[in-house]
């Protein structure tokens, strides 16, 4: 019983923590327009899952793992 309980309570913050995640990795991504007006260009695929973005204009960085290459757009899932 305390088991269950417990992996539940794991699974659920897991769960927001990852949603945290995404959600400030959309804010920085900023549907790949930079804060500076530079647009984001993908730059580097660590895994089929994170793409690095990188602004074309002042050169900042951000990782999504959100969002697929090919369509490049949001995916939810
Ligand atoms: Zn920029």
């Amino acid at each position: 019983m305390y088991m269950t309980i417990g992996v539940i309570v794991l699974f659920l913050i897991g769960h927001s923590a990852s949603m945290i995640t995404k959600q400030k990795e959309k804010a920085v991504y900023n549907k790949g327009q930079c804060m500076c007006g530079g647009e984001f260009i993908p730059y580097e695929l660590q895994t089929k899952h994170e793409i690095g973005w990188i602004c074309d204009n002042c050169g900042t960085t951000v990782r999504t793992t959100w969002i697929k290459l090919a369509r490049g757009e949001e995916d939810d899932e």
